[in-house]
């Protein structure tokens, strides 16, 4: 048994429901996490029932979470966990841990969906979020994957269902502010900002503008970190934004291959607001979401909180800027700083559109002396012959290994994970091991992970995702 603590439900009244996992009628393990549960210090033999909710200690008290959000641009008031529960919170030698379930039953939050989530999603979220974690990513995690023996009904037709368990530092969003925010529940607001500070920052109790810069300082150094290895979210609404800067909902996201600025992968973007090149924009506009739900708090005089609001949101794009720099500089070896770098990483990435991003990097390191070893890779061969002297000329002394420690070879590519997840369904995991061995161990060259590392095959064709799967 997990033995959980009710610190959400405790100290928040009003953002949530208490609420049960629905009964499935054969919970069976399809993964179970057992390096996670050993860092979190949870019991290694926890059974199907345990991880689905459906057999749980005393000290459980499952809830489904309230929150707003602004989903592509447009808000709703209430959204709250239609498929999702939160046991409880364990604390762990990590700290505090939300333990909670995806996929497990309608809740008063479901909007006439169904509350459940099919296996294909479930493992797909599995394997992205291990992924991140082994890219040095926040994240949350997955503990376990469960099939639950029920089938549901997707656009597809009828998938076989299964339940996620989420690790998470909290499951608090900007969403989880406008919920109140939006009912002008202001004291609710205080009382949430003050729990958000202690579990997450806790040497700014009481400094409200000290909490709004460290979380757009998490979010812009999440993003910058997003950009660096080409993840694109897919659906960065408020509500998929965490307060602790962790990683979260895994539904449209996918990893960029060939670099295109504009690469989006989610069927619903049809505008393209959440493509790759637009990810740091959207960052910035989700977090003066935030600010909004703050200015009471920040200043009893409307002017000055929106002065000193503005003041912070306008130091997210440096924010971001230097992260983002600071990773490329490492991407490709760079000694120290230069003025000139900036300049240097764009030409670099006009180089290469077209051609791969993971291995544009990654070989980059034998092109040091075999600019051929580039070459193989870009559209136009010649396009970086000119950037390659001035790169080479920036050079850290190791910078061959430092590169190899910053550029990961293997990545969760879109047709490795479509076949894992297509053998899965079909009670094969053999590709999911494989997969997952890969990317868990991202920076380290392996012999027989080969096709790990290879772009989509030609007639895998324009990879497309999809949400609320
Ligand atoms: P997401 O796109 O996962 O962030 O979900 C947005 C909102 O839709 C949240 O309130 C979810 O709980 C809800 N939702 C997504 N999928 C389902 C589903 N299958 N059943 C019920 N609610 C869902
Ligand atoms: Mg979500």
């Amino acid at each position: 048994m997990i033995p959980f603590q009710q610190d959400f439900a405790t100290a928040l009244p009003g953002l949530y429901v208490d609420w049960q996992a629905d009964a499935v009628p054969d919970p069976q393990i399809l993964r179970f996490n057992a390096p996670l549960a050993a860092d979190l210090g949870l019991p290694p033999d926890l059974t199907a029932q345990q991880l689905a909710g459906l057999d749980l200690p005393a000290s459980a008290r499952p809830v489904a979470q309230a929150y707003a959000g602004h989903q592509f641009g447009g808000f709703s008031p209430r959204l709250g966990d239609g498929r999702a529960l939160l046991l409880g919170e364990v604390l762990t030698p990590k700290g505090l841990r939300d333990i909670a379930l995806k996929g497990s039953g309608a809740t008063p939050f479901s909007r006439g969906a169904d509350g459940k989530a099919a296996l294909g999603p479930v493992l797909r979220e599995f394997i992205v979020a291990e992924a991140m974690h082994a890219l040095g990513i926040p994240t949350t995690r997955a503990l376990a994957a469960i099939a639950t023996g029920q089938q549901v009904l997707r656009e597809a037709g009828p998938q076989p269902g299964a339940v996620l368990v989420r690790v998470a530092s909290s499951h608090l969003r900007v969403g989880t502010f406008q919920y109140l925010a939006a009912q002008g529940d202001m004291e609710g607001v205080r009382r949430l900002a003050d729990y958000a500070i202690a579990r997450h920052y806790p040497h700014r109790t009481g400094d409200y503008v000290g909490f709004l810069t460290d979380v757009a300082a998490a979010q812009a150094r999440l993003v910058a970190q997003w950009m660096l290895v080409g993840f694109v979210h897919g659906v960065m609404n408020t509500d998929n934004m965490t307060i602790s800067g962790e990683t979260i909902d895994y539904g449209p996201c996918a990893f960029m291959e060939a670099y295109a600025p504009g690469t989006v992968f989610s069927s619903i973007d049809r505008q393209g607001r959440y493509a790759y090149v637009n990810q740091p924009l959207i960052l910035g506009w989700n977090l003066a979401r935030l600010a909004e739900t703050l200015l009471p708090l920040i200043d009893a005089d409307e002017g000055r909180a929106v002065e000193r609001a503005t003041r912070i949101l306008e130091g997210v794009a440096a924010q971001y800027q230097d992260a983002w720099l600071d990773g490329m500089r490492r991407k490709l070896g760079l000694d120290g700083k230069d003025a000139g770098d900036r300049d240097l990483v764009e030409a670099f990435l006009q180089g290469i559109e077209g051609a791969d991003w993971t291995l544009s990097f990654r070989r980059l390191s034998r092109a040091m002396d075999d600019p051929s070893r580039l070459r193989v890779l870009l559209a136009q061969p010649d396009r970086l012959d000119d950037w390659l002297p001035r790169w080479k000329a920036r050079l850290a002394p190791d910078a061959a290994a430092r590169m190899d420690a910053a550029n990961p070879l293997y990545i969760p590519r879109n047709e490795r994970v479509e076949e894992a997840l297509a053998a899965a369904e079909a009670g094969d995991q053999a590709p999911l091991d494989g997969l997952l061995d890969a990317v868990r161990d991202p920076f380290n060259e392996r012999q027989g992970l080969e096709k790990y590392a290879l772009p989509a095959s030609e007639g895998f064709g324009t990879y497309r995702t999809f949400c609320g799967t």
